[in-house]
């Protein structure tokens, strides 16, 4: 059975807090209501931090400085490449202050962060990266997370995503290499997000924020390999997210 890749966004334990928090951060997290061709109206409290802003990464624990520098050099691309307003700037070991905080180490049991704002909640780590440079997952795994980390959302849910989904074989698998629940196999990978009140691009299935689908999790001849480089819509999603004029 291949391996897929299993992640939960590290969520905060008071979500309506993170919300409030959110919002001060960055006023256009404020919920906009769709009109009324909506039969109910969602409102959904974005994550994005507020445009212009300077992020300060720390790593907790101390690790390897040829470590950090490479998650820190990889993680980077995000905003260099595409021009948006934000930075990153890499801070001390274990600073609290800093809005990232990321614990590494081949004992985690899973790569995860916070999505976006929701790390203003959090009491420590904003992120865990179990992966080495080397690991053939490296760049995507360090580009995803930090991708959640600066408010990037799952493409693979992505509203007009139309992967068929072998759910039996997804859930299966989940189940086994993780203790995954059929519901959280739902949430988390096949539920597709509802359309209102994000900031999207067109589904693009060369977006590293998009799982690796192996053909076996699939019906038909459907498959996505590791996507280990930010794509051209990866990077618009950035520029729209951090925009160096507020829209009007
Ligand atoms: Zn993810």
């Amino acid at each position: 059975m291949p391996e897929l890749i299993f992640s939960r966004p590290l969520k905060p334990a008071d979500p309506h807090f993170a919300e409030q928090l959110a919002r001060l951060e960055n006023p256009g997290n404020s919920p906009t209501r769709s009109g009324g061709r909506q039969k109910r109206a969602l409102a959904i409290t974005r994550k994005l931090w507020r445009p212009g802003r300077t992020l300060k990464v720390s790593f907790l624990g101390s690790p390897d400085a040829a470590l950090k520098s490479a998650i820190f050099r990889t993680a980077s691309q995000w905003l260099t490449r595409s021009g948006a307003n934000l930075a990153l700037a890499l801070s001390t070991d274990n600073d609290p202050r800093a809005q990232i905080r990321v614990r590494t180490g081949r004992s985690l049991p899973r790569n995860e962060s916070c999505a976006g704002t929701d790390a203003l909640a959090m009491p420590a780590e904003t992120m865990n990266l179990n992966v080495e440079p080397g690991d053939a997952a490296f760049e995507h795994v360090v580009l995803h997370e930090f991708g959640h980390a600066l408010g990037a959302e799952h493409e693979h849910q992505h509203p007009e995503a139309s992967i068929p989904w072998n759910v039996e074989a997804v859930v299966h698998a989940a189940a086994t290499q993780s203790g995954w629940t059929r519901q959280q196999v739902i949430d988390e990978m096949i539920a597709r997000q509802a359309d209102v009140g994000l900031l999207r691009t067109q589904y693009d299935p060369g977006s590293v924020m998009h799982y690796p689908v192996p053909q076996a999790f699939t019906h038909g001849d459907w498959e996505i390999g590791l996507n280990s480089h930010l794509s051209e819509k990866d990077l618009a999603f950035m520029r729209r997210a951090y925009p160096f004029q507020a829209a009007t």
